[in-house]
């Protein structure tokens, strides 16, 4: 049995991939907000599937940031890869299970892709999935974000809204599992490299930036604002920072990154989820968000130094620190001397 991963015959939650268990202070609850069953739980700090009651309904998968969670009859990604018509209208009563399935970047992909996108929405709001309006909001919220996104970029493309009601076609629904080596691979995406536990970067971010950067030669804008809940932008501040190299540590896609001889750390916003750690674990708080992105960073994975240190070798406890000026003693040592040397003193005047 696998610890790391719960499933029911259809459902499949990845602990190791949710940001709860990357960082305990994590504050991510999208899959709990959301679910209509109530089966996600906290048991002893980690969250997990009650899989008893877990309805297989996939509500959940598009809110997850880093795609822990899944169902095995449907892969969105996969989905969208595999689609050769030009006209697509996505809808739980033809093609696709709840529309919640699919991400604001599997929405932003799909626009950019093809000729014309429509959702279905006709049947959410009374739909038995769609407990207190969550569902619909939900959907509606992230159909509303890719647009405001194509917007900004400056393309004529959007998701277009149907509410006219259409008839079950569900009898060719999920023939094809949709998640097929071969649509990754024609997609660039290396099957091997993502069995690798830290390659965390989400299907869905790659294939976004795939998509911007087919299209990217029709964009009015290339810097665009990072009010979008799947991006960001960092910046380290000099001051503050004590190169304890925490963010590194903890960022699970590894957006953020030493160089060889470790006096800088670098920065890919391609790779970042915007999970929000390495702000909340930097204790100085020298970690800050920016309001803008540049798209052909973040499309093509350019990376940029944030900060880079001098080392010098601490005179008290020999280890390299981050110099700043002044003395050559550390932080760690400074503010030791500071806390504990009236003690030292004492202890000598009695001797
Ligand atoms: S939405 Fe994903 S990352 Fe967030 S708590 Fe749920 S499983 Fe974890
Ligand atoms: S850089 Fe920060 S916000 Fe981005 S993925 Fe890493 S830890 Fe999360």
């Amino acid at each position: 049995m696998n610890i790391y991963r719960q499933h029911t015959d259809l459902f499949e939650f990845d602990l190791l991939k949710c940001l709860r268990t990357d960082y305990y202070h994590n504050t991510c609850s999208k899959c709990i907000d959301i679910c209509p069953e109530n089966a996600f739980i906290f048991d002893r700090g980690k969250l997990r599937l009650d899989e008893n009651r877990c309805k297989n309904c996939a509500v959940c998968v598009g809110v997850c940031p880093s795609e822990a969670l899944s169902v095995n009859f449907f892969n969105p990604n996969g989905f969208i890869l595999s689609l050769k018509e030009e006209k697509v209208t996505l809808s739980c009563k033809k093609n696709t299970p709840c529309l919640s399935v699919f991400s604001s970047q599997n929405f932003i992909s799909l626009a950019l892709r093809k000729d014309f996108v429509s959702c279905n929405l006709s049947h959410c709001e009374e739909c038995e999935l769609n407990k207190d309006n969550k569902t619909f909001e939900s959907i509606a919220q992230r159909i509303e974000e890719a647009n405001r996104f194509l917007a900004e970029i400056g393309t004529l493309k959007e998701i277009k809204v149907e509410a006219e009601e259409i008839k079950s076609e569900r009898r060719a629904l999920f023939k094809k599992l949709f998640n097929s080596a071969k649509e990754l691979a024609g997609e660039g995406i290396d099957v091997k490299e993502l069995a690798n536990v830290r390659n965390r970067i989400p299907i869905k971010n790659i294939i976004l930036k795939n998509s911007i950067k087919k299209e990217i030669q029709n964009f009015k804008n290339t810097q665009i604002s990072t009010d979008y809940s799947f991006l960001s932008n960092k910046e380290i501040s000099y001051d503050l920072c004590n190169n304890c190299g925490d963010c590194v540590k903890f960022c699970p896609t590894d957006a953020l990154f030493y160089s060889k001889d470790s006096t800088s750390i670098w920065y890919q916003n391609g790779k970042c989820i915007a999970c929000g750690i390495c702000n909340d674990i930097c204790e100085p708080k020298a970690i800050t968000n920016k309001d803008d992105l540049d798209l052909i960073e973040f499309a093509f994975d350019r990376g940029k130094e944030l900060i880079s240190h001098t080392l010098e070798i601490c005179n008290e406890c020999k280890t390299p620190f981050p110099y700043k000026g002044g003395e050559l003693i550390c932080e760690r040592c400074k503010s030791f001397v500071n806390d504990f040397g009236d003690i030292f003193k004492i202890a000598a005047d009695i001797e």
